[in-house]
């Protein structure tokens, strides 16, 4: 069809090329189909979904459902919903100039039945991206029938049009997506008139504005999202409308410490080398990145309710990353590797994140503080125990104090490794690299761990962390 979009430029030569029109959910359909047959990979960037949400919507995509996705925050909801756009043929014919995109076969607007009564097959037709079709709303309580569905244009009337000129709407959001893709975010706090309205237009096939009622039969997929709590609690959607939706697919994050990982690499704003300084993510740090958000989840206190997105993963992973960097620039080191000193940056960039369960009295700093620890506590016993570290706190007890911080020059920590050699031994297991900036993160590692095993003393001070052995530590 591509080659010849450009020569079919009326309706009367769309019908001699014969153009079949689908309608979108059976358009929809046959591209799946034949995707899957090829054996593609139909969502492409969704991770984690593979055996759960994406078998559902490939089944309620084939039966040609209106859809809900139910989930919390930062599950990935709006962006599997973009994807279904690359399910559509990448261009359709439409009537030229019609707001609302009408088949040239079948229009439906009272402009376009006028102009091919008119004209018939010497009507213009539009090839219609499908990057065109899609059409998204965050509802919320002050979202409006006239945002959503049309109003009367005052200007048609004006110019004496009738009111019950069917020519004098202004076309909404929705019906400006007709033969696409409409998403609605957020669904129960659509205002119940509205709700009422997008119900109308979805099964009765008709839009009321200002008491006229007008037929338009629009061809539409709706998929619209919420959180679970407030789709079902009472009276947040009417009952209708919950009925029309005949697949509802609850989402979830990411079940695994890697999956998570996996998306905020992809969605980060580093890639691996950066103004020549490399970038290098040991595991443990993308573990321990990973695991704060999924301990941020399982914790009494935060809001379960609003959950914790993965996008508090994404920027976590961008500012750590982006301490790192700018050390190494500035330092002018060649790999710009990621420490603890980092680290502690998470807390900051996490809150406003994540929602405090209002009868904690702790404050949301307290909070992401403890939650820090309890996440390299989790990682640091996946890898050791403490008693492996006897000889570097042997070292400590002969006096020695160690000072790091997300500046401090990654030459100087590798003289800790040449007091004791043991240390090379325990890094193997968490990468074993060499070089200086590899060993300066590692080190990090193993003093934060043996603080919050209280087999070392800290004291923060601007920055700067000193460990020493307890008790503390007039020797700075
Ligand atoms: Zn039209």
């Amino acid at each position: 069809m591509k080659k010849e979009i450009k020569e079919i430029k009326t309706i009367g030569d769309l019908k001699k090329a014969k153009y079949k029109v689908l309608s979108v959910k059976e358009e929809i359909r046959k591209n799946l189909l034949e995707k899957l047959e090829r054996g593609e990979r139909v969502f492409e960037g969704i991770w984690g979904y593979e055996e759960t949400v994406i078998p559902q919507l490939i089944n309620a995509l084939i039966a040609g459902h209106d859809i809900i996705l139910l989930g919390e925050r930062g599950q990935g909801k709006s962006r599997l919903i973009r994807t279904i756009v690359t399910l559509l043929d990448e261009y359709i014919p439409a009537v030229d100039g019609c707001e609302i995109n009408d088949s040239p076969f079948a229009p439906i607007c009272a402009r376009c039945i006028r102009l091919i009564r008119e004209k018939g097959d010497n009507v213009e037709i539009r090839w219609v991206h499908r990057e065109e079709r899609f059409g998204e709303k965050l509802a919320t309580p002050d979202t409006t029938v006239a945002d959503l569905i049309g109003d009367i244009d005052p200007i048609k009337v004006a110019q004496g049009r009738p009111l019950s000129d069917p020519e004098v709407i202004h076309f909404g959001l929705i019906p400006r997506t007709n033969r696409g893709i409409f998403a609605i975010n957020e669904l129960p706090d659509l205002p119940e008139r509205v709700q009422v309205a997008l119900f109308n237009v979805m099964e009765e096939r008709d839009i009321q504005i200002k008491g006229y009622k007008i037929r338009l039969p629009l061809d539409i997929l709706v998929v619209a999202t919420a959180n679970p709590e407030d789709y079902t609690a009472r009276g947040r959607i009417v009952t209708p409308l919950k009925d029309r939706f005949n697949s509802m697919i609850r989402t979830h994050y990411p079940l695994s410490r890697d999956i998570e990982l996996k998306i905020a690499q992809q969605e980060s704003n580093f890639k691996d080398v950066r103004d020549g300084i490399k970038i290098e993510v040991p595991k443990f740090i993308g573990d321990i990145i990973s695991e704060f958000t999924m301990q941020a989840r399982k914790s009494d206190e935060v809001s379960q309710h609003s959950g914790v997105s993965v996008r508090m993963t994404i920027s976590n992973y961008d500012i750590v990353i982006a301490s790192a960097y700018k050390r190494a620039y500035i330092l002018k080191e060649k790999i710009a590797v990621p420490r603890v000193s980092d680290l502690y940056y998470m807390i900051n960039t996490s809150i406003g994140k994540i929602e405090v369960e209002s009868i904690m009295e702790k404050s949301e700093t307290e909070i992401l503080e403890k939650l820090f620890k309890k996440t390299i506590k989790v990682i640091f016993d996946e890898y050791y125990k403490v008693h492996e570290f006897e000889p570097l706190l042997n070292l400590f007890r002969e006096d020695f104090k160690f000072e790091a911080s997300d500046m401090k020059p990654s030459s100087e920590y590798t003289m800790v490794f040449e007091k004791v050699p043991h240390l090379y031994n325990l890094a193997e297991r968490i990468g074993g690299r060499r070089e200086s900036e590899f060993l300066a993160s590692y080190l990090e590692f193993f003093l934060e761990g043996l603080y919050i095993y209280n087999r070392l003393a800290k004291e923060s001070v601007s920055g700067r962390y000193y460990y020493g052995s307890s008790p503390f530590m007039r020797g700075f």
